[in-house]
């Protein structure tokens, strides 16, 4: 009895924080009663073209969502530095708040082909799902299966929407948030985030919450909405072999002097076998194995792959009979490209000077690209290579049996958050109790810098997407689906609500 009466104490001393599925369901009775708002604002924002490297309209966009952030009473500037995009950077801050949660999206978008595109990237317009335009603003309803076309309306404005949305949702129900909310908008993720680095470091203020929720990418394929709590690191290898000085008639030479696209066929085949295994000494040694709470996840995303499977019309999988999911916990080599003589109406009889493949490998906790580079270049060693870093002069060529160029591109490490941390679980058990039961999937087989945003700290980082996996994310006819948007509001209002200052 003693007992309850202090554990009632304690919690009056607590806020209680808001029930997420009342939250939930509040906020999509707000967001039925204001559709054409939103989309009407959405349909702003998508109307400012967005490529990084566009500085005048680059900068339309973070003015606009200054503004936007602003209008909710959001504490809003724009971080800049010399020559790139400007972060906006939007605070909500409450008083008896005790964390800071970080919600992460991008508003520049990738270049377009206009002549693949059915309307014009930045000039939005509505399709129903059998593709015909829709005049939304005029419509008595919406149809949640319509969707919005323009460059980045998956891709990630959509994320930024529904976020500002979310907010007027929790103002109009008269819920309070009661951690201190940070929006943080980059302009040049696309670009490949050159500056993001240099941001992190010279605002450090900003830098620093205590968890970050990364709103990017499209959710699972199942349309089950997902949290992501990982991502695969990379590192890019160009390799360039090399045959005679001059090219040769095959015929003459062709079994005396040795063909550089069979070297490099040859020293290909030898890094990686048929089922994708990296054949690499040591290549798997600091791969950490999956936990028993991520096996038990892997175990529970739904299987698309027979869908998957028919959409890209391939016979058969790699992996030995391993699950795509699980095949994502391991590291890959993927060749990209190989370039060497010619085929077809260019065919000739000769034995070319030089081949060159470009590969990129991702990676996984703990490999770093600096832990596997010297295994590469001494298996590229073993196979009786000289390795080089300049183009070979006449006479390193005359001096070397077999030699190749090695040349390092960009990369970085991978990043996985445990799936049983109290944060890991407080945003699943948010989004569950407001309906949107996620899958949790322990990594992303593509590439986040999520470590960047881990830096002088372990801030756990955990993506959560909104578009739909057929958004033609990066290509012509960018879209996203209503209902995803709509889902997105819901699940964020039900975080900014429910996210709970005890739990840390
Ligand atoms: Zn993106």
């Amino acid at each position: 009895m003693r007992f309850a009466l202090a554990v009632f104490l304690v919690m009056l001393n607590t806020p209680l924080s808001a029930d997420p599925a009342r939250v939930g369901k509040n906020s999509r009775a707000w967001r039925a009663n204001h559709e054409g708002e939103i989309l009407t604002e959405f349909a702003e924002l998508l109307s400012i073209p967005n490529l990084a490297n566009d500085t005048p309209n680059i900068g339309r966009n973070a003015e606009a969502i200054r503004t936007m952030c602003e209008k909710r009473g959001l504490i809003a500037k724009l971080l800049t530095i010399e020559g790139a995009p400007p972060v906006v950077v939007a605070d909500l801050a409450l008083p008896n708040a005790k964390r800071t949660i970080a919600f992460y999206a991008h508003y520049d978008g990738q270049p377009v082909d206009v002549s693949q595109w059915k309307s014009e990237p930045w000039k939005p317009v509505m399709r129903d799902s059998r593709g015909s335009d829709v005049d939304w603003r005029n419509a008595k309803t919406i149809d949640p299966e319509w969707r919005f076309f323009a460059r980045s309306a998956g891709d990630d404005k959509a994320p930024i929407i529904a976020m500002l949305a979310a907010l007027d949702a929790l103002r109009s129900l008269a819920v309070k948030p009661m951690v201190n909310l940070r929006f943080f908008f980059e302009g040049e993720e696309e670009a490949g985030s050159p500056h993001l680095a240099d941001y992190l470091k010279k605002f450090p203020e900003m830098s620093h919450p205590d968890a970050w929720v990364f709103c990017d990418g499209p959710v699972h394929q199942s349309r089950r909405m997902e949290l992501v709590f990982g991502a695969r690191g990379t590192v890019d290898l160009e390799l360039a072999v090399y045959g005679p000085i001059k090219g040769l008639h095959d015929g003459h030479y062709g079994n005396w002097v040795p063909n550089p696209i069979v070297r490099l066929t040859h020293l290909i085949d030898s890094m990686r076998d048929e089922s994708g295994r990296i054949l690499i000494k040591g290549f798997y040694d600091d791969v950490r194995k999956p936990t028993a709470i991520e096996k038990e996840a892997l175990a529970r995303i739904p299987n698309v792959e027979g869908d998957l499977r028919r959409e890209f019309q391939i016979g058969t999988t790699k992996g030995n009979g391993k699950s795509l999911n699980e095949l994502l916990m391991l590291p890959s080599l993927n060749l990209r490209g190989i370039e060497a003589g010619h085929v077809g109406v260019q065919a000739s009889n000769t034995i070319p000077t030089e081949a060159r493949a470009s590969i990129d490998f991702r990676l996984v906790p703990n490999e770093t690209p600096e832990s596997i580079k010297p295994l590469v270049e001494r298996h590229i060693g073993a196979q009786g290579f000289s390795i080089v870093r300049q183009t070979p002069d006449a006479a390193a060529r005359f001096a070397n049996a077999k030699i190749v160029k090695v040349e390092w591109g960009s990369g970085y490490p991978a990043s996985r958050t445990p799936l049983d941390l109290p944060f890991s679980r407080e945003l699943a058990a948010i989004m569950t109790a407001a309906g949107h039961e996620p899958v949790c999937l322990p990594t992303a087989g593509g590439s986040l810098p999520m470590d960047l945003f881990q830096q002088g700290g372990n801030a756990p980082v955990i993506a959560f997407p909104i578009a739909n996996h057929d958004d033609n994310q990066h290509t012509a006819n960018e879209n996203v689906r209503l209902q995803n948007l709509w889902d997105g509001i819901e699940v964020f209002a039900s975080f900014f609500a429910s996210l709970d200052n005890a739990n840390n």
